[in-house]
């Protein structure tokens, strides 16, 4: 049976009771490319982003198998038990092409998935890395007007996508193995200075000596980056997400780092930052498919690009021959 097509108020409304099933339906809405989808998701979003905002906002990321999912189960369960709301939402580039490497399978973090304050979605699919971040963006916001106090955004240590999640939260946590190289790791020293905290994982039984080791050598090399928030020094902790050992203390940095941060105007700043970079991010990818799907750039293009190839129209020439067109053709 068909379900009953929502009005945008049933969405804000359903949202803002925290109205789970209502929320999820909010969230495929967003992840819609159709354009009336998009029109109405604006809409609601439009609505609900009075009531946004109010989350903690961390980012986790590390190399498949550095222990993401055992450690958000362990972190969030935690949470949750203390009385917070935890949505879990994931940016993971790969899952358009294979089933992807996280929040794949419904079986990982089974746990959380059961308690009662947390919520759990997978990453949209589909798309660039740019449409797919577009997408956690906007299902955060909706997150946090169902009344989610702690959004944790996770993500694969390869490629961009850090990059895109740095820029949507206030903390980014990244997930260090011990014993294997950075290079072995594939974690550039790029992604180590997005860094607000670096966590080496599966600090238990007999790998909890290298886990201190590596421990001091990630504190050693931290001297010679920059931080990523200007003022917050990124420390070092160790943790094992199967004893539980370490999850509480760096929970307590993440904690600090908010009181810390919010009193010198830092938090703030970087939302505001980060709303703006979005705008220009959006417009920038906007005009680009407009650009692109005008109908003088189709039929002109392709003769243009031929004769900048063979050598006999100057690039930035025939930019503006297209530009030109498009101006001409509009008016
Ligand atoms: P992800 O790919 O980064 O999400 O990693 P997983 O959370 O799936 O963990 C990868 C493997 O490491 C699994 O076999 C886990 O059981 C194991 N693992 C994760 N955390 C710990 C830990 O704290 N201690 C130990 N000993 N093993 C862990």
């Amino acid at each position: 049976p068909r379900r009953r097509q929502l009005s945008v108020e049933d969405y804000v409304n359903g949202v803002r009771n925290g109205d789970r099933a209502i929320l999820a339906r909010a969230i495929t809405l967003i992840e819609s490319n159709a354009p009336a989808h998009i029109t109405q998701a604006q809409e609601v979003l439009r609505h609900l982003l009075p009531y946004t905002g109010g989350s903690l906002r961390v980012g986790i990321t590390g190399v498949p198998g550095v222990g993401k999912s055992t450690f958000i189960e362990a972190l969030g369960t935690m949470l949750c038990d203390q009385g917070h709301r935890v949505a879990v939402l994931a940016i993971d580039p790969s899952s358009s092409i294979s089933r992807g490497s996280i929040l794949g399978d419904k079986t990982r973090m089974e746990r959380l998935a059961r308690h009662p304050n947390a919520y759990i979605r997978p990453s949209p699919s589909g798309g660039s890395l740019g449409g797919v971040a577009r997408k956690t963006r906007e299902t955060l916001l909706l997150c946090e007007a169902a009344g989610f106090d702690i959004v944790l955004v996770e993500t694969v240590g390869v490629g961009q996508s850090e990059t895109a999640v740095r820029g949507m939260v206030d903390f980014f946590l990244l997930l260090m193995l011990a014993g294997a190289g950075d290079e072995l790791q594939g974690i550039k020293k790029g992604v180590i200075e997005l860094a607000d905290a670096l966590v080496v994982t599966k600090a238990d039984g007999d790998n909890k000596p290298r886990a201190i080791a590596a421990q001091a050598e990630y504190r050693h090399a931290l001297r010679y980056l920059t931080p990523a928030t200007p003022g917050w020094k990124p420390p070092v902790r160790t943790c094992s997400a199967v004893t539980g050992e370490g999850i509480a203390a760096i929970w307590q940095e993440i904690e600090r780092f908010r009181a810390e941060m919010t009193a010198n105007g830092t938090f703030a700043a970087r939302r505001r930052e980060q709303a703006r970079d979005w705008l220009y991010h959006l417009i920038d990818e906007q005009l680009r498919s407009l650009f692109f799907a005008h109908p003088v750039v189709r039929e002109r293009l392709p003769t243009i690009e031929q004769a900048v190839v063979e050598g006999s129209l100057p690039v930035v020439s025939a930019v503006q021959e297209l530009i030109a067109a498009i101006g001409r053709a509009n008016q």
